[in-house]
């Protein structure tokens, strides 16, 4: 038998995820595949999302070449935009779809017309509407639009903003960010794009022709609240692989972390930090053992971590780990991390990967 640590992918769920995302924002949604779909196998989200999705979106070109050179043919939204005319020729040839955020890549278009031939590129205009990460100044908007507009290689124009807190049901910087985007826009054809994941479960302000979401496609509400529609895509499981019991007193693992203060029956079980599992969670952190609630209990090391089993009797060797999953879901890992799903979701490696497609 091999190393029982595994991710298992569920893309029935990942389709259901969309398709609730569709249904709660209306009009079209790019499944947001950055990043190799948040750790989730980018060519293989995208295949399950053919046909269903309306466009895919990625960070950088290089990111959307693998999908091309999987054979997927929707347009692909690159949320970076281009880093140089190799992204642009890219661009051209393969039907990708431009974030421009800064003037550079706005120079990078107009200098087309000078070399003559090659495709079109649509044009995603990224307004800074208070990020104050990438973006046009929404002074700047409608001049910038204007030169765009007078390209001839770009053949269509979406005017995007992106949402800095709105994951924060009340954080009033949303609504602030509605306002400086239909200023900017105002009177400015074309299509808009504003949601990502919590524009579209939580404003529907942000609703427009196009969203962006990411995260709640596999599964996880951003907002770190339970979903009761949205499914998880990943669960990442092991197995106990030895068993022992510790005294009263004695303490377990790298630095002596967690004392048993009862007898206490411990499961080793072969997932570590070098497969993605946080070493920062506490002793306490849940985790799921044959189906039933227990507790990470000291320190996760690089390649093993130790569980409680002292109150699972008949759960020993070859008992199944749900590190996250259905059971416990990877929000209340993050949090016992300090950190968000999404960062836990894209660190997960080594582990073998099955995907479950019915
Ligand atoms: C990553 C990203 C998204 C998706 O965000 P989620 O929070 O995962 O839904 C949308 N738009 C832009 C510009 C992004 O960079």
């Amino acid at each position: 038998m091999s190393r029982p640590a595994r991710a298992d992918f569920d893309l029935a769920a990942l389709r259901a995820n969309y398709a609730h995302a569709k249904a709660v924002h209306g009009g079209k949604v790019a499944a947001t595949l950055k990043a190799n779909a948040y750790g989730h196998g980018a060519v293989e989200c995208a295949r399950a999302l053919a046909g269903q999705a309306d466009a895919f979106a990625v960070a950088f070109a290089q990111e959307a070449m693998e999908l091309r050179e999987a054979g997927l043919t929707e347009p692909i939204l690159v949320l970076e935009g281009a880093f140089g005319m190799d992204d642009v020729a890219l661009a051209q040839r393969h039907g990708l779809w431009l974030v421009v955020h800064q003037e550079e890549q706005l120079r990078m278009l107009e200098s087309l017309q000078d070399r003559g031939g090659g495709a079109g590129v649509h044009a995603w205009l990224k307004i800074d509407t208070g990020m104050h990460r990438a973006g046009v100044a929404p002074g700047q908007a409608r001049a910038l639009w204007q030169r765009l507009a007078a390209c001839d290689k770009v053949a269509g124009i979406t005017l995007m903003t992106h949402l800095a807190s709105a994951d924060e049901p009340g954080n009033p910087m949303t609504g602030r960010q509605l306002a400086v985007f239909a200023d900017a826009t105002q009177g400015l054809p074309g299509p808009r794009s504003i949601a990502n994941s919590a524009g579209v479960l939580g404003w529907k302000g942000a609703h427009q022709d196009w969203a962006r979401p990411g995260i709640m496609l596999y599964g996880a509400d951003p907002r770190g609240m339970p979903s009761d529609v949205l499914q998880p895509v990943m669960r990442l499981a092991s197995e106990v692989f030895v068993e022992r019991w510790l005294a009263p007193g004695e303490a377990l693992g790298y630095g002596g972390s967690f004392v048993a203060d009862r007898p206490t029956r411990v499961g080793l079980v072969a997932m570590g930090y070098a497969d993605g599992y946080p070493r920062v969670v506490p002793s306490g952190t849940p985790v799921a053992v044959d189906g039933r609630l227990t507790r990470i209990i000291g320190r996760v090391a690089m390649d093993m971590l130790t569980v409680d089993l002292t109150d699972l009797p008949g759960a020993g060797p070859g008992a199944q780990v749900e590190l996250w999953g259905s059971q416990v879901s990877v929000n209340q890992v993050a949090a016992a991390a300090g950190t968000i799903a999404y960062e836990l979701l894209c660190n997960v490696k080594r582990v073998r990967r099955v995907y479950l497609r019915s």
